[in-house]
C-alpha cells in the first residue's frame, strides 16, 4: 500500500494513513481503494476484533481531493463517456467503503458478529475525511486546540455527500446538524465533543492506545449504530410525525432564508435530508449519493469549486508570484495608525511580524495601539485568544511618532490620509530612514499608484497594497502595480499577504483599481433606481435573490453615504467636464447633504437604526423625496441591472488589462464584495448565463438606459465566436 500502513496490536488492527507525497492527507481514488482492501483484511481475519483508523501526520486529512473530482469529470467528458456515471462511481465507492466500516461485516438480519472500528484523529479532519470518522463506531480526537473538525463542503459549492449528511442528521437531528451542514461550522476537539460530533478527547500520546483499548473492550452492541438497531427514531422527529413536521418546515424555511434558494448544493442537501429521513440507512445513503452526484454535475457548483477552492488556493499559493527568492516580511512599518493602519498592524503582529506603527504624534500612535488591544480584548472575551497570546502579539507592536524606528523595516505600508501631498511627504520622510532594499506600499483606495510613486526615489520598489475594511475580517487584498513597479515589490507584497493569511489579487494601475471599480457602479445603479422611483424594497430583494449577501442600499449605509459623497465629489473634480452626473448623485446629495443621513455611522441612511445601531426598516421619508413610480419595473430587469453593473465593469477591467487573470477577477469579486458566490464570480456568471444571452440582455438595457449597459467589445467578441471567458483565457478549466 502506498498510502496506508497496516499493523496489529494483538487482536486490534491499526490502519495508519500517511501519504508520502503530500503534507496533508486527502481522499483520492487510490487512497479509497487501499483503505477498502485494509478494511476487507480486518473483516476476513478471524483473529481481529476490529481496527483503529488513524494518521501518522499531525492531521487526519483535508477532505476529498476536489481537483481529482474535476479530473474525473474532464476525463469522462474527453473520452465521450457518461460523466454522471463516472462521478457516481467515485461517490458510491466512498459511500460503500464507509458503510462497510459501519456495518463491520455483521449479519444483516441479527446485526450480530460485526467488527468494531474506532477513528483516532491527531488533528484536523475535514469534509470527506470527517465523514470517514462518522462511519466509525467511536471517534477519538487528540487534545489539539488547533485541530479543526467538521464539514465545510457547503462553503465551496458542495454538501457532505459521503454519508456525512445522512449520519449527522441521524446523530443530532435536523436542527442540531444545521450549523454544521449549512454553514460548514468547524470546531476544535473539545467543542466537537460538547457537540457530540466526537466521543472522546484524549492526550496526543494516548490517542492510538486509547482507541485500541476501546476496540479491545467493545461489546457486541458497540458495533451496531443506533440507526441500524431496532426502533431507531430520528432525533427531533422524522418529517411526517407531529414533532418532526414543524422541525422540517422550520429547517426548510431557515435554509431558504439564508440562501435565497440560489445555491444548488443547499437545495440538494435539503432534499437528501428530507427524503433520507423517510427511509432506512442504506436507502438514505443511496439518495444522498444521487443528490450529491447531481450537485457535482451542476455547472454552478463546478464554477464555485473552481473559484472558491481550486483557484483561490492557486492564487494563495502564488500563481501570480514573480520567480524571485523568498521575500517574507520580518518587520513592517505602518504609517498612519488610524482605522486601516491599526487593522493592518493587528493582522501583521498576529502573524508574528514585528510592527512599527507610526503616526504624527505619540498620542495618535497610542490610539492605534489601543485599537489593536481592543481587537485582542474582543478575542479574549470570545475565548478565541488567550491572555498570553494577547501579550505576545502586543509585544510585537512598537507605536511611536519617531520615523527613525523604521530603520529596520523591510516593508512599509502607508495608511495616512487620502491626500496626495501628505502621502508624498510621508514617502520621502520614510525613504530617508528605511533600508535601500525595503519595499514601500501605499494603502490608498483611490489614488493611482503611478502618480504616488513620483514622490519615491525608488519607484520600482513602490507598490499598492489595498486592504478592505474592516481589515481583520475582509479576506481580499488587492496588490496594484504602478507603471514602474518591479518584480521584487510584487513578490514582497504577495509574500506579506500570504503571511497574514489573506487572498491576494495582482492588478494593474487604474482609477479605483479592480474591486472598487466594480462595487461603485453596483451601488450607483441601486441609487439611480431609487431616483427613478423604483420601490427600494424591490431593489434590495432583487439583489438578495440574486445571491448578493448584502443588498446595495444596505451596503451603501454600511460603507457610509459620506464616503460615497466624498468619492463622487473627488471624481467630479478629477474628471471635470467629462463627468456624467446621474440620478445617483441626486439621491446622494439629497440624503447626505440635505438630510444629513450618513449611513450606519450616524444611525440614519437608506435605513433607520435604533440606539444600539441595529438596522430597522427603510427610511419612510425616502418615498416622499423619491416617490414610487406608478408602474414598477420587472423584477428580472432590476436583477439584470444590478448584476450587469458589476459584471460589465469586471469585463472592462479585463479589456483594459487592469485585471490580468480572470481567475483573480472571479475570486476577488466574491471575497472583495460578495459577488453572488453561487456563480463563481462575474466571468463565471457570464459563462453560466451564456455570453450570447448576456449580450442580448445588454442590448435591451442599453436601448432603455443608455451606454453604461453597452456590451464591451471583449464580451461581444467572445459571444460572436461562440466562446466562453474560461474557454478563451483558462481553457484547461473551461469544463465547469
Ligand atoms: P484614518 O483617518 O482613520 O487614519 C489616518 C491616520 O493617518 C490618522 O491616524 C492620522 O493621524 C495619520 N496621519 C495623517 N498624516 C500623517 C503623517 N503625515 N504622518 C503620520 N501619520 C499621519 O484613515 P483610514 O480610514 O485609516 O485610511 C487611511 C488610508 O487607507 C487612506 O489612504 C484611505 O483611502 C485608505 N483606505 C481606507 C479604507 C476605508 O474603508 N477606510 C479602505 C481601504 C483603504
Amino acid at each position: 500500500m502506498n498510502n496506508w500502513k497496516f499493523d496489529t496490536d494483538g487482536d486490534v488492527a491499526i490502519i495508519t494513513w500517511d501519504m508520502a507525497d503530500r503534507s496533508m492527507n486527502v481522499m483520492t481514488e487510490e487512497v479509497i481503494r487501499e483503505l477498502d482492501a485494509a478494511v476487507d483484511k480486518v473483516l476476513t481475519d478471524d483473529s481481529l476484533k476490529g481496527a483503529v483508523i488513524t494518521s501518522a501526520k499531525s492531521d487526519m486529512g483535508g477532505g476529498v481531493d476536489l481537483t481529482m473530482l474535476a479530473n474525473i469529470k474532464a476525463q469522462a467528458a474527453k473520452e465521450g463517456g457518461n460523466v454522471g456515471e463516472a462521478l457516481f462511481g467515485f461517490v458510491w465507492a466512498l459511500h460503500s467503503l464507509y458503510r462497510k466500516i459501519e456495518v463491520g461485516g455483521a449479519d444483516p438480519k441479527t446485526k450480530k458478529g460485526g467488527k468494531v472500528f474506532a477513528a483516532a484523529t491527531p488533528g484536523t479532519a475535514l469534509g470527506g475525511v470527517f465523514e470517514l470518522l462518522l462511519g466509525c463506531h467511536r471517534r477519538f480526537a487528540a487534545d489539539n486546540p488547533k485541530a479543526k473538525l467538521g464539514l465545510p463542503e457547503t462553503l465551496v459549492g458542495l454538501f457532505p455527500g459521503a454519508g456525512g449528511t445522512t449520519r449527522l442528521v441521524r446523530m443530532l437531528g435536523v436542527m442540531g446538524a444545521a450549523d454544521y451542514l449549512l454553514q460548514g461550522k468547524l470546531v476544535n476537539p473539545k467543542k466537537a465533543k460538547a457537540g457530540m460530533l466526537i466521543d472522546e478527547v484524549v492526550p496526543q500520546e494516548e490517542l492510538v492506545s486509547s482507541a485500541v483499548a476501546w476496540v479491545r473492550d467493545a461489546k457486541e452492541s458497540d458495533a451496531v449504530k443506533p440507526w441500524d438497531a431496532k426502533g431507531f427514531k430520528l432525533p427531533g422527529g422524522a418529517p411526517y410525525t407531529p414533532q418532526g413536521f414543524p422541525t422540517f418546515l422550520g429547517a426548510i424555511a431557515m435554509t431558504h432564508g439564508k440562501t435565497a434558494g440560489v445555491y444548488p448544493q443547499t437545495n440538494a442537501m435539503l432534499s437528501a435530508v428530507y427524503e433520507g429521513a423517510l427511509v432506512d440507512m442504506d436507502n438514505a445513503l443511496k439518495i444522498e449519493a444521487r443528490w450529491f452526484t447531481s450537485v457535482l454535475m451542476d455547472p454552478r457548483s463546478a464554477a464555485m469549486i473552481r473559484s472558491l477552492f481550486v483557484n483561490k488556493q492557486a492564487i494563495e499559493k502564488g500563481a501570480r508570484r514573480p520567480d524571485v527568492p523568498d521575500a517574507k516580511v520580518k518587520s513592517v512599518g505602518i504609517i498612519g495608525a488610524g482605522m486601516m493602519g491599526a487593522g493592518i498592524g493587528f493582522v501583521s503582529a498576529r502573524a508574528g511580524i514585528d510592527v512599527v506603527l507610526v503616526d504624527r504624534d505619540q498620542e495618535a500612535a497610542d490610539r492605534g495601539y489601543a485599537t489593536i488591544e481592543g481587537l485582542l480584548d474582543e478575542g479574549v472575551k470570545r475565548k478565541k485568544v488567550t491572555e498570553e497570546a494577547k501579550a505576545g502579539i502586543l509585544s510585537k507592536v512598537n507605536a511611536t511618532s519617531d520615523y527613525a524606528a523604521l530603520s529596520g523595516c523591510d516593508l512599509i505600508v502607508e495608511a495616512v490620509f487620502e491626500d496626495p501631498e501628505i502621502k508624498a511627504e510621508v514617502t520621502q520622510k520614510v525613504e530617508a530612514v528605511i533600508p535601500k532594499d525595503a519595499i514601500f506600499a501605499t494603502n490608498t483606495s483611490t489614488l493611482p499608484i503611478t502618480g504616488l510613486a513620483e514622490a519615491s526615489a525608488r519607484p520600482d520598489q513602490f507598490i499598492g497594497i489595498h486592504f478592505f475594511s474592516p481589515v481583520h475580517k475582509m479576506m481580499l487584498v488587492e496588490i496594484i502595480k504602478g507603471e514602474k513597479t518591479g518584480d521584487l515589490a510584487v513578490a514582497k507584497a504577495l509574500d506579506f499577504v500570504r503571511q497574514i493569511k489573506k487572498t491576494p489579487i495582482v492588478v494593474n494601475d487604474a482609477r479605483f483599481f479592480y474591486a472598487n471599480r466594480c462595487i461603485i457602479p453596483y451601488l450607483n445603479e441601486a441609487m439611480i433606481m431609487v431616483g427613478e422611483g423604483v420601490n427600494p424594497s424591490l431593489i434590495e430583494n432583487a439583489a438578495k435573490q440574486l445571491g448578493m449577501p448584502v443588498a446595495p442600499l444596505q451596503l451603501t449605509d454600511e460603507t457610509s453615504l459620506e464616503l460615497g459623497h466624498r468619492i463622487m465629489m473627488a471624481t467630479k473634480a478629477q474628471m471635470g467636464d467629462a463627468y456624467e452626473a446621474s440620478l445617483a448623485d441626486d439621491v446622494l446629495l439629497k440624503l447626505f447633504e440635505s438630510e444629513g443621513r450618513a449611513g450606519r455611522k450616524n444611525g440614519k441612511g437608506f435605513y433607520d437604526y435604533d440606539e444600539k445601531g441595529k438596522r430597522q426598516k427603510l427610511w419612510p421619508d425616502l418615498a416622499k423625496h423619491f416617490p414610487h413610480a406608478d408602474e414598477q419595473p420587472d423584477f428580472e430587469e432590476i436583477q439584470n441591472r444590478l448584476i450587469l453593473a458589476q459584471v460589465l465593469e469586471a469585463v472592462r477591467a479585463k479589456e483594459e488589462d487592469v485585471l490580468v487573470d480572470i481567475r483573480e477577477g472571479d475570486v476577488g469579486a466574491i471575497l472583495g464584495w460578495g459577488f453572488a458566490p453561487w456563480s463563481g464570480g462575474p466571468m463565471s456568471w457570464i459563462d453560466l448565463t451564456g455570453p450570447k444571452d448576456v449580450v442580448a440582455i445588454c442590448d435591451a438595457l442599453e436601448a432603455k438606459y443608455g451606454a453604461r449597459f453597452t456590451a464591451p467589445a471583449l464580451l461581444k467578441d467572445i459571444a460572436a465566436k461562440g466562446e466562453t471567458f474560461y474557454g478563451r483565457f483558462q481553457p484547461q478549466q473551461a469544463a465547469a
